[in-house]
């Protein structure tokens, strides 16, 4: 759709013809960022809804941020966990606050953050609820994205990311996302954990019903069951709370977070929970050389700095009610459903008129950046630093791409 010049061409061409083909990007090469646009290599500027899956919250480039790692570029940026250094016991104490936990396991990427619950859960199970050795059972939910490495995609429910990657890690069982009775049915003397996203993100923001999460929490109390909140990309803002629990005043007994967490400058996750649970680790039987490093803990403050003061997640709530307001016109007018919380919107487009790849393209040629979650479905997610007015505009271009396919 977009006229590619040659420096363009020439960049994806040498891209596709020197890595894997794991991915499929929009034909744009971007080379800078600042808030919400970004510009590509001939000088042309988008604006970007999708904030890098939420990892930019905070838009490209938050001087906040970029302040704290670049002050901590001249200090030292690794040291390994073999040492101590002056920022972890910061951050992990701010951040515990923020999330109203004692403790902080970090990590880097959000797969990691959810292999690391997986293992805290099973030895939990086993050492403190009593489940029988190797038999310990997690229970995970239909349409779920939880990372990609060969444990997690053991319980996707999406034949593309499982398909010849077997065998598969044993001891998970789906059911249905967003139904508690399903939920309990599936629950015996094995199961130790619940891990569910309280809104599915990848699934294309997908709401489930009122009331589901706090069943969930009720259901793990009665049941003795760790309730794992995935909030890798729900959390952090997005939805216009700190945690997409909180919409139901829900806490759950891990938090799982990533992608915001390191500011869009560097990959940090962490597992935030009480000593009861996260208590069950000790030294040599998890960990990452990478961790908690210097250079990520100055991200991760600023972060948190940044959230504590409740102003981002008001400003989430705002914009997305005007996003919603905006998009829901469409329903009927190319769009067949529009649902969302925060600034965070999933749109399924009518496949009658174009998958959400082709919108994706025209959207990009509009000079909006948005990507496709499968199907014809779009996920909208502009970092919270967006104003409403260039809401309009993207919305505007997005009823302009829905029009000429009509
Ligand atoms: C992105 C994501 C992950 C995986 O994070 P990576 O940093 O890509 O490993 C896990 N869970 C959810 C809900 C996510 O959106």
């Amino acid at each position: 759709m977009t006229i590619q010049t040659g420096r363009t061409e020439e960049l994806i061409s040498l891209t596709e013809r020197s890595t894997a083909h794991n991915y499929h990007p929009l034909p744009v090469v971007i080379t800078e960022g600042e808030g919400a646009w970004v510009r590509d290599v001939e000088g042309r500027r988008y604006l970007d809804c999708l904030a890098a899956y939420s990892a930019v919250n905070f838009g490209h480039r938050h001087p906040d941020i970029v302040d704290a790692v670049r002050t901590q570029l001249d200090r030292v940026t690794l040291t390994s966990r073999a040492f101590h250094h002056d920022l972890l016991g910061p951050f992990a104490q701010e951040l515990g606050e923020l999330a109203g936990k004692e403790l902080v396991l970090p990590m880097n990427t959000g797969a990691e953050a959810v292999e690391t619950a997986i293992k805290v859960a099973r030895k939990w199970g086993y050492e403190v609820k009593g489940v029988p050795e190797d038999r310990a059972t997690i229970l995970v939910a239909d349409g779920n994205f939880h990372g990609r490495t060969v444990s997690i995609v053991s319980f996707s429910t999406d034949p593309v990311a499982r398909t010849h990657f077997g065998p598969f890690t044993p001891g998970f069982t789906v059911v249905p996302y967003g139904d508690p009775t399903a939920l309990a049915d599936a629950i015996d003397h094995t199961t130790v954990a619940v891990l569910i996203e309280p809104i599915q993100g990848e699934a294309g923001v997908v709401v489930p019903p009122a009331g589901y999460l706090s069943q969930v929490r009720q259901l793990c109390d009665a049941r003795e069951l760790l309730f794992i909140a995935d909030e890798i990309q729900s959390g952090l803002g997005r939805t216009g709370a700190t945690f997409a629990c909180e919409h139901e005043d829900v806490v759950p007994d891990l938090y799982l977070l990533g992608k915001a967490l390191g500011g869009g400058v560097v990959p940090v996750s962490a597992v935030v929970g009480d000593s009861s649970v996260l208590g069950v680790i000790h030294p040599g039987e998890h960990g990452s050389t990478f961790g908690g490093n210097p250079l990520a803990c100055a991200a991760g403050r600023a972060v948190v700095a940044m959230l504590r003061t409740g102003e981002w997640q008001r400003r989430a709530t705002e914009l997305g009610e005007h996003l919603l307001s905006r998009l829901r016109p469409l329903v009927g007018a190319g769009l067949l459903a529009v649902r969302g919380r925060g600034l965070w919107a999933g749109i399924d487009i009518d496949p009658a008129l174009m998958t959400g790849r082709q919108a994706s393209e025209a959207l990009l040629a509009e000079g909006v950046l948005a990507k496709d979650t499968h199907g014809s479905t779009i996920r909208l997610a502009p970092p919270l630093v967006v104003t409403p007015e260039e809401i309009d505009l993207a919305v505007g271009a997005l009823s302009r791409v829905l029009a000429n396919a009509r």
